[in-house]
């Protein structure tokens, strides 16, 4: 299915391909936090289907308990997520569903990190 989407403010825009199938709720502490939320709306496409229309994304690097560095790319100027992906030649990137034009059309069908979620 093809989306297009962006950040708040409007300077990122991008489109890409996703597969309906893989949209999940993550209840992990990371998107909490970094959401605002009590958990977050996630579709991963690998990172030749999405493509960047505008606005380079600013990128916060965490480092994960797995010992990979993870990327958290959003607006630097409205601070709206965009994506996440591993720093390290990344082959997906975790959309913001939220972000998308099309979120009300993609039902999330898995749910991730359950024991941490928000009671
Ligand atoms: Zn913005
Ligand atoms: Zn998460």
């Amino acid at each position: 299915m093809k989306v297009d989407g962006g950040c708040h403010c409007g300077r990122v825009r991008f489109e890409a391909e996703v597969d309906p199938a893989k949209v999940l709720i993550c209840h992990c502490t990371d998107c909490q936090t970094l959401s605002g939320a009590a958990f977050r709306t996630v579709v991963r496409v690998p990172v030749n289907a999405f493509n960047l229309l505008s606005g380079e994304p600013k990128k916060y690097v965490k480092q994960a308990e797995s010992g990979n560095r993870m990327v958290q790319a959003l607006c630097g100027d409205c601070g709206s997520p965009v994506y996440g992906s591993h720093l390290d030649r990344p082959t997906y990137f975790g959309i913001r569903v939220a972000t998308l034009r099309q979120r009300d059309a993609l039902p999330p069908k898995l749910q991730i990190w359950c024991r941490s979620a928000n009671p």
